[in-house]
């Protein structure tokens, strides 16, 4: 997934999600939405600091704002290791990939994994998160050994 989310893009996810697009936000989703791997607050913080000047409790504010308002997943990889990435506005929360050697994460979208959400619900599932997580070894590393 290399898509690129320009301000445009951006702002218009945030009008959908009722949010008023204001310069941080958009900064701080264009910063999730231009990197292909879920990105760690520190990462994302560093990422839109060389465009702006912001502080740290504002962008890690922004970040749960848009967890809130669905616009983005979270990783929960523990206390300190939190992720985020770019939520699909059709597909919702999707899964992903750890590897092992190097301790990145992708994000693997539903085309590769596909969640039968019709399925959960005729289970009377309410699925409110989704959490699934693969691991082995990603391409750069295979490439490496
Ligand atoms: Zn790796
Ligand atoms: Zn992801």
């Amino acid at each position: 997934m290399n898509a690129r989310m320009a301000a445009k893009a951006a702002e218009g996810r945030l009008k959908n999600a009722g949010l008023e697009p204001t310069d941080h936000r958009v900064r701080v989703l264009m910063a999730i939405g231009n990197t292909p791997y879920p990105s760690s607050a520190p990462e994302i913080l560093e990422s839109v600091r060389t465009k702006t000047d912001i502080n740290r409790v504002t962008v890690y504010r922004i970040l749960d704002l848009l967890v809130e308002h669905e616009v983005l997943n979270r990783l929960d990889l523990g206390e300190k290791s939190r992720r985020f990435c770019l939520r699909d506005a059709d597909e919702g929360e999707h899964p992903h990939f750890h590897c092992t050697r190097c301790d990145r994460y992708l994000c693997l979208h539903t085309d590769t994994l596909p969640l039968d959400r019709k399925a959960l619900e005729s289970l009377s599932l309410d699925v409110q998160h989704v959490d699934i997580r693969l691991e082995g070894i990603c391409p750069a590393c295979l490439k490496d050994s």
